[in-house]
């Protein structure tokens, strides 16, 4: 494998993760941000967000002089035979992806291009962005310099993100030539994954096509939970039931308070605003979008029914981040439903074991922050579960019942079995089961 220099634009979940993984498969990789807050705890050997495994990779790979972290992007760019473009692209108003920031540094690298590289949209963009990039390189370049495009979107996991780069399933590479795709295939070769060719916009496509398709499978047995509710079914055997069938399988069918994270949301807006644009009703993602925001108003009248009235009654929410294992707020289910929960009149004392200091910058000070789990679940009237943390998993239910005012639990996530709630004596709300009184 031939030894590339790699300068990755935007240090976030995507572009660290991806750098360090590119490092630790033997690549030169310069990892530039204009958060110099960020880029300065990276030299202190400090991580920004928090992903399991990231922090002693990170320390391997410094330490082995393969990776490096700098704000200075324009020496960045001019040292780099590739450049990945990790930056954010966050929902608009309208629902479209903003693009702000992938527009600047396109004109940061066109006015740094001194010779021929290889220009990577990593962000997630709506077709027609490689264009986009490409002429403002253009533009922004004093010379003619030649450089080539590719989108090679990014399918890691939150939570799971290093493994997920270091056993990736596949890359999808779209290039402008044979030559960019031929170095970017060689790039990841030591990750011996599937490579699929393709044209930038088919490329720019499949992701939000993927990340649409996982975001309609969990609105559609969130959908199917509903129903289960009410004819007396129980969704998770429904799940296990179509799951066995290999055309369906089991991921992503696990009913709950609906999905969240930086990603689902903004991709589902973003590929329906695309469609509009180009003047196709995708009515389908519309519904699933309309059934994921449901889904959290649904959870508060639930949690309202099991306890009358919620006014003035303790909630103690268990888990804030969208997901285990993340302190990523963005999204998250926490951020819709305790607001609902206070509008109707509850005091609400919230626990998460990583993502404390993130949620307060999303939540503020509407709910008291715990950083023990019983502590929070002490003199409140009733338990919800928003996050499958494992230590929530693991809660010591006859402890939970002796702390609570009233023995209720509503969770958002299935972790507990019937019968089991059913001994301990528990009113047990969940999604698409029956409830246990
Ligand atoms: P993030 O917000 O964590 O990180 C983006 C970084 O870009 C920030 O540190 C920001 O300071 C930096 N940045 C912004 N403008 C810059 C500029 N002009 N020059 C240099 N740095 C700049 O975002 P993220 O979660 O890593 O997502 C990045 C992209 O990857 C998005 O398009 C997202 O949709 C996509 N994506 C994210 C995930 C995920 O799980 N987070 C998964 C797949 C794809």
């Amino acid at each position: 494998m031939e030894v590339r220099k790699i300068t990755v634009i935007g240090t976030g979940y995507v572009g660290l993760v991806s750098g360090t993984c590119f490092a630790e498969i033997g690549h030169e990789v310069t990892c530039c941000d204009i958060n110099e807050e960020k880029i300065s705890l990276l030299r202190q050997g400090n991580m920004p967000i928090y992903e399991p495994g990231l922090k002693e990779l990170v320390h391997k790979n410094v330490s082995e002089k393969r990776l490096y972290f700098t704000s200075n992007i324009a020496k960045a760019i001019q040292a780099a035979d590739i450049i990945y473009i990790a930056v954010g692209t966050p929902m608009s108003q309208t629902g479209e992806a903003d693009l702000t920031f992938v527009k600047q540094v396109a004109k940061t690298i066109g006015e740094n291009l001194n010779g021929y590289k290889v220009i990577v949209t990593k962000s997630t963009v709506p077709v027609g962005t490689g264009r986009l990039v490409a002429s403002l390189i253009r533009t922004h370049s004093q010379s003619s310099q030649p450089f080539d495009i590719v989108s090679n979107p990014e399918f890691l996991r939150e939570g799971v993100a290093i493994q997920d780069t270091m056993n990736m399933e596949r890359a999808i590479i779209g290039a402008s030539s044979e030559k960019a795709f031929q170095i970017i295939a060689e790039v990841h070769k030591p990750f011996n994954t599937k490579i699929v060719q393709t044209s930038v916009e088919t490329a720019e496509m499949i992701k939000y096509a993927a990340n649409a398709f996982l975001a309609t499978k969990l609105s559609f047995i969130n959908d199917i939970a509903n129903i289960c509710e009410r004819v007396g079914a129980d969704v998770t055997k429904v799940s296990e039931g179509i799951g066995l069938d290999k055309r369906i399988g089991h991921q992503f069918l696990q009913a709950g308070v609906g999905f969240g994270g930086s990603c689902f949301p903004k991709d589902t807006a973003a590929l329906h605003h695309i469609a509009k644009t180009y003047g196709y009703d995708f009515k389908l993602i519309d519904a699933v979008i309309e059934t994921n925001f449901n889904q959290r108003v649904f959870f508060v009248e639930k949690v309202e029914a099991a306890l009358g009235s919620l006014q003035g009654k303790i909630i103690s929410v268990l888990g804030l981040s969208f997901k285990p294992n993340t302190d990523d707020m963005r999204y998250a289910p926490s951020l819709d439903v305790i607001p609902l929960l206070r509008e109707k009149g509850a005091i609400v004392k919230a626990y998460d074991p990583i993502a404390i200091e993130e949620a307060k910058k999303h939540i503020g000070y509407q709910c008291t922050y715990f950083e023990d789990l019983y502590e929070t679940i002490e003199n409140a009237d009733a338990c919800v579960i928003l996050t499958d943390w494992s230590e929530i998993k693991e809660l010591d239910l006859v402890k939970v019942k002796s702390l609570l005012r009233k023995p209720i639990i509503i969770d958002g996530r299935n972790l507990f079995d019937l019968n089991t709630m059913h001994e301990h004596d528990f009113m047990y709300v969940s999604i698409g089961r029956p409830v246990v009184r």
